[in-house]
């Protein structure tokens, strides 16, 4: 399991800390989607669980310890996530807590990895108060968290923060080129930059992508009804759509402005458009839209939020004319 290349200055700032005998016992691991933050994880649970890791403290993949952590059953590697739910409840805290309690089964670390640490609910969260407290030795927790802020202020000043970043495009471009990805630029373009989403995304996203940028310019010609769409395109995720709606109103804010458009492919059709809008309202839209990637994941009714940026979207070219 290798690091990713935009990730090894955290790796070994890491591994530093644990030669010196001073990793933290809770992380709370941050960043933006797509970029590999569980990855990383992983990556560091598989470093700290192999019993003869290389120098560099990469897991060596053949010993015992590494062995049972591939085949998804090393005792020593806890993670929680939500079940049935969006929630992580407080029994999982508690069998966690109990199983932190008995003694490791191998000579090395013992890892517990949370994630979406923000699904812990408020008795869970309390619940795992007293192991950030008073942690078992030679046991880390990671907490993954896209949207730390929504943790109680508690958990968070008992975790240290590791933020990891956007890679530079170059860096994900190569990545992306080496696991084999066709057309690697657009579908990069499409994830907003994470080289792991581009991964994921695949040529249906490509597809998917088109069909939503001309219905988004049916939209502005009074050809569709945005509250159809809004049902229709949070199928399979909003996320997506809601990402790609604000490169678009951004391309056409960049084009208002005389720059050219991030996306070549929707350039010509959006440079009309910008034309006849308000710049000032094209601005209230990319808020709008922004405001609304920050509430997705929360308790939100994602319908209702696509709904409301469309409906806004439909009548902004007809506020124009009047
Ligand atoms: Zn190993």
């Amino acid at each position: 399991m290798n690091v990713l290349p935009w990730q090894t200055d955290a790796f070994t700032a890491l591994q530093q800390r644990r030669q010196a005998g001073n990793l933290p016992h809770a992380l709370l691991l941050t960043g933006p989607e797509g970029i590999g933050r569980r990855h990383f994880a992983e990556v560091l649970a598989a470093s700290l669980l192999c019993l003869s890791p290389y120098a560099d403290g990469s897991a060596c993949g053949s010993c015992q310890a590494c062995q049972l952590r591939q085949a998804g059953t090393h005792p020593d590697l806890l993670t929680l996530s939500p079940e049935e739910s969006r929630v992580i409840r407080i029994d999982q805290i508690r069998g966690l807590t109990e199983r932190l309690g008995l003694s490791r089964h191998h000579a090395a670390w013992r890892v517990v990895i949370i994630e979406p640490a923000e699904a812990m609910n408020v008795a869970a969260g309390n619940a795992l108060l007293k192991t950030l407290e008073e942690p078992p030795p030679e046991t880390l927790l990671i907490l993954l968290a896209s949207r730390p802020a929504l943790l109680p202020a508690t958990i968070r000043s008992r975790c240290q923060r590791l933020s990891l970043a956007m890679p530079p495009r170059d860096a994900a471009l190569a990545w992306l080129r080496e696991q084999g990805v066709e057309a690697a630029e657009t579908l990069l373009d499409l994830a907003g930059g994470a080289p792991l989403t581009a991964l994921a995304l695949g040529q249906e996203a490509l597809v998917r992508h088109g069909n939503l940028f001309r219905q988004w310019i049916d939209l502005a010609d009074g050809r569709a009804d945005p509250v159809k769409l809004a049902a229709e395109w949070i199928k399979p995720d909003a996320e997506r759509p809601i990402q790609w709606i604000q490169a678009w109103v951004g391309d056409m804010i960049r084009l208002r402005q005389g720059a050219r458009a991030r996306q070549a492919e929707t350039e010509g059709a959006l440079q009309k458009l910008a034309g006849a809008i308000d710049l000032v309202r094209l601005h209230r839209l990319l808020d709008q839209v922004q405001e609304a990637r920050r509430l997705l994941g929360s308790q939100v009714n994602e319908q209702t939020i696509l709904e409301g940026i469309l409906i806004y979207w439909a009548n902004l070219p007809r506020q124009a004319r009047t």
